[in-house]
């Protein structure tokens, strides 16, 4: 028993270890970042009538490159925040929807995406956390849609001592020998110029409802629509 109580606490250690790290390598990794793209643009000011087609366009990728590692690792600096985030406590999934819609609002709207769900019930959850769940989901949902109006459905069923949740989609689909590696990070299905991404936020999503002592999955197919489940336990961890 003192065995398992001492690996416990060294991984919750090295847990707290890596968090650390990712969080203050990601930080500190922003600034020289911005100093590249601050004097790649002054470059460009500086030879201007000298730059030919070819070198201009380098730059512009430069720019490009640096832009997209910004993004990365703020992913990741969001990624290694989740642990420490605010208080566990009984919430009303439906509030966290609702805020997670408003901030969809306009791509809702662009695509007129019809979006149903079920009464959702209180949960013990962080509530800023469940709001960034769902809205991750329901813009993946969005934003993988197929050539019709995407119509998403949101579910709460009763499991034992838990809810599973469940957003539905009628989108492109994923193949399922995919349906794990998507919840790692940066792992993505597409280019960046058929769909933009990071590849964070499943990865995020995962992380959330770990700490929460739930599970998350997806079941779809290809053509098919996806439907992404998870659970929340009656008693959260904290
Ligand atoms: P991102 O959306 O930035 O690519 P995610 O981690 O949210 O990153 O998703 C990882 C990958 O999983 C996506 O690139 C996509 O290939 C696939 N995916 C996620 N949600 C859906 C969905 N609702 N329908 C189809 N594919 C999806």
């Amino acid at each position: 028993m003192a065995f398992r109580k001492q690996i416990a606490e060294e991984l919750e250690r090295s847990n707290k270890d890596l968090e650390q790290f990712a969080y203050v390598a990601s930080h500190d990794l922003q600034e020289p970042l911005r100093a590249v793209t601050g004097f790649v643009q002054l470059l460009r000011q500086e030879l201007d009538n000298k730059l030919t087609d070819t070198t201009s366009e380098y730059m512009t990728f430069v720019i490009e490159g640096v832009s997209r590692m910004q993004s990365l690792i703020s992913g990741l600096l969001q990624y290694s925040r989740i642990g420490h985030h605010g208080q566990i406590r009984s919430i009303d999934a439906r509030g966290a929807l609702d805020r997670a819609l408003a901030h969809l609002q306009v791509s809702i709207q662009e695509t007129n995406t019809k979006i149903t769900f079920d009464d959702l019930p209180m949960v013990r959850m962080d509530s800023v956390q469940l709001s960034q769940l769902f809205q991750n989901l329901v813009g993946n949902a969005i934003k993988f849609r197929s050539n019709g109006n995407p119509e998403i459905h949101i579910g709460a069923v009763r499991q034992d001592s838990s809810w599973r949740f469940s957003v539905a989609d009628n989108g492109i689909g994923i193949e399922p020998q995919y349906a794990e590696k998507i919840f790692l990070i940066f792992q993505r299905l597409h280019t960046r110029d058929k769909y933009p991404g990071t590849g964070i936020g499943l990865a995020i999503c995962k992380k959330i409802i770990e700490r929460h002592g739930g599970e998350i999955w997806v079941e779809s197919a290809i053509g098919r629509g996806s439907t992404f489940y998870f659970t929340v336990p009656d008693k959260g961890e904290v």
